[in-house]
């Protein structure tokens, strides 16, 4: 399935959730119709009213599903007929009637066997399928099969749990924005779908300030853009791993020492554990049996082996490599481990849906009476790391849910002393009641991009029972009797991928200079210049700036086009003149021209700059 539509941002990509994998293509999956707000409500009943159209439109139309996704909606269909851009006016001009029409959305319910029998009638073969899947279901459950819920507004009638808004006059501007290939279920063994992608808003000034975006977004995709910079790319060989070329891994490995720092500051230790690991591990851990669609297997020798989806369950071989006293604690394992998790290949998106990623990971094994310093700290961390990027992190505290497990008093002493970090933080979070995973509480921070996109971006989960007690972790306290530690785990870029991936969207490409892959270029004017010029990236160089020279055979305003498409933050152009004065005048990549310096005293000013970490 092409990647093309507005959901490049999903948030609920790739978090660190023990066991949350998805159920692929589940009968839930395909009926929740995303409709979790008024505004889904509104995205989803558009979805509706464009598959009305499309069955006007064209006959013998086979409908898949059509749920709101972030920014608006979209509607599988199966067609005789590849779609066309022009077939989406006709689209949009049906449903405009249809929306002109004010008809209401009525709800009907029918025993199974007549909603199923209503589908098979209307020869819609993926409605049934959905219906016998339920039915499967209630049978191997036991359960009773409940009713068949369809939504009625005019004539078109569809299979769906809602909500829906209550007439199609209710829907706001709306435009149709693409065509992509999607298959049925995600399964590439399934027929492949057309899905026709829409958005709509309760303003037309709404609907342009998107429009406007997205077409900024497509400027600064980080796919395309990555092949601008010459920073990674991607191969078939390989789907959902990125291929890393220098100046990428450059950018890269900036972002990590600087991570490095500051966990250093922090008192983190680093560890490195296999990537490859035998069954027994993932079967006390519990992923072998709820995380296995997500996980890459291997044999050797007749044994069993997985990729690690996480680093998790391997830090606690060395917490509990040796006895741990209540003095040793907290103990606070990083990792950079390399990840694989088994994501459809149709939902692989850039950096920013991958297969192969790495995190800045880590396991903090702590004292319950060292919760609540560890939170604050980890928090002075988390806006630090963030600052360097200038983006302003926002939290959400996701709270114990129903089917938590462990003992509620400790569950309750957790979430006093998160609520209370967060609150003397100072930053701005949201409560997301009983949206905790059911071993830990969790704190998940979000950032908006230079488009005002929002992102999922760093996870802190204070684990109570998971790793402790699958485990068996303790610490002797000081009457020498064994207790639990709590682990939290958290990594505040994220996956390093998914991380560069947002940044490149969010400065366009124009890194701050302390992570600028290039930070300065040298412009000799003639060939007579190149020798001075490498004697001034040398002195560029001795103070730790990354830079480069372009002694290439072309003209120096090339030599400046190039390094601006580049976004190299400054360029350093020499001549005659300023090879006499030892001096160079920088330019920098947003045009403005600066005053020429002595070569030396333009090397401490850039290195000034690029320590600073600040965008
Ligand atoms: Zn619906
Ligand atoms: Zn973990």
């Amino acid at each position: 399935m092409s990647a093309e539509g507005p959901a490049t941002h999903d948030v609920a990509d790739q978090t660190d959730d023990l066991f949350e994998a998805p159920e692929r293509g589940s009968a839930d999956e395909l009926l929740d119709a995303g409709a979790h707000s008024e505004l889904d409500a509104m995205r989803h009943s558009a979805a509706h009213v464009m598959a009305e159209a499309v069955m006007d439109l064209f006959a013998g139309a086979k409908l898949g599903i059509g749920p709101a996704i972030a920014d608006g909606f979209y509607y599988d269909f199966q067609l005789s007929r590849p779609l066309t851009p022009d077939d989406l006016g006709a689209i949009e001009e049906r449903m405009a009637a249809s929306i002109g029409s004010d008809n209401p959305f009525i709800r009907h319910e029918l025993p199974p066997a007549e909603g199923r029998a209503f589908f098979v009638e209307r020869d819609q073969p993926f409605k049934v399928e959905i219906l016998d899947d339920l039915a499967a279901r209630s049978e191997a459950a036991g359960t009773p099969m409940p009713p068949t819920s369809t939504y009625q507004h005019g004539s078109f009638v569809d299979l769906c749990k809602g909500p829906h808004v209550a007439s199609t006059g209710r829907i706001g501007p709306f435009k149709l924005l693409a065509v992509a290939g999607a298959y049925w279920r995600g399964d590439e063994r399934r027929p492949m779908l057309q899905r026709i992608y829409g958005t709509v808003w309760p303003t037309e000034d709404e609907l342009n300030t998107y429009l406007w975006r997205r077409e900024e977004a497509k400027k600064r995709d980080h796919r395309r853009l990555g092949v601008q910079l010459d920073l990674y790319s991607f191969h078939d060989i390989a789907p959902g791993s990125a291929f890393w070329h220098p100046k990428g891994q450059r950018l890269w490995r900036t972002l990590e020492t600087a991570m490095r720092e500051l966990q250093e500051r922090y008192g983190y230790a680093e560890v490195s554990t296999p990537m490859l690991v035998h069954k027994r591990l993932w079967q006390q851990s519990g992923h072998w049996d709820h995380y296995e669609l997500n996980m890459f297997r291997l044999e050797s020798e007749g044994q069993e082996f997985g990729l690690k989806p996480m680093n998790c369950p391997e830090s606690t071989f060395i917490y509990r490599s040796r006895v741990r006293s209540y003095r040793d604690l907290p103990l606070r394992f990083a990792e950079y481990g390399r990840l694989h998790r088994n994501e459809r290949s149709g939902v692989l998106h850039g950096l920013t849906r991958v297969r192969q990623f790495i995190q800045d990971d880590a396991h903090i094994f702590v004292r319950p009476d060292q919760l609540g310093d560890e939170l604050r700290a980890l928090f002075a961390m988390t806006r630090e790391a963030y600052g360097w990027f200038g983006l302003e992190p926002r939290f959400t505290f996701a709270t114990r849910p129903d089917d938590a497990l462990g003992d509620p008093a400790l569950w309750d002493r957790a979430e006093a002393l998160i609520r209370e970090a967060l609150d003397e933080a100072g930053t701005e979070y949201r409560i997301k009641p009983k949206d905790g995973t059911f071993y830990a509480p969790k704190i998940d921070l979000y950032v908006d991009d230079a488009l005002g996109r929002e992102w999922q971006m760093a996870t802190i989960q204070i684990d109570l029972v998971m790793l402790p007690e699958r485990f068996d972790l303790t610490y002797i306290d000081e009457h020498g009797q064994p207790q639990r530690p709590m682990a939290i785990h958290r990594a505040l870029y994220g996956s390093l991928e998914r991380f560069i991936g947002v940044i490149v969207e969010h400065f366009a490409g124009a890194f701050p200079m302390w992570c600028a892959p290039v930070q300065a270029i040298v412009i000799p004017i003639a060939d007579r210049h190149n020798d001075a010029a490498a004697e001034l990236a040398a002195v560029l160089a001795g103070r730790g700036l990354r830079v480069e020279v372009d002694d290439s055979a072309n003209r120096m305003q090339n030599k400046i086009r190039l390094a601006q498409e580049q976004k190299v933050p400054y360029m350093l152009v020499l001549g005659d003149r300023e090879i006499e004065a030892r001096s160079a005048a920088p330019r920098t990549r947003a045009g403005e021209q600066q005053p020429a310096e002595g070569w030396d005293a333009l090397a401490d000013r850039l290195a000034g700059e690029a320590r600073e970490r600040r965008a």
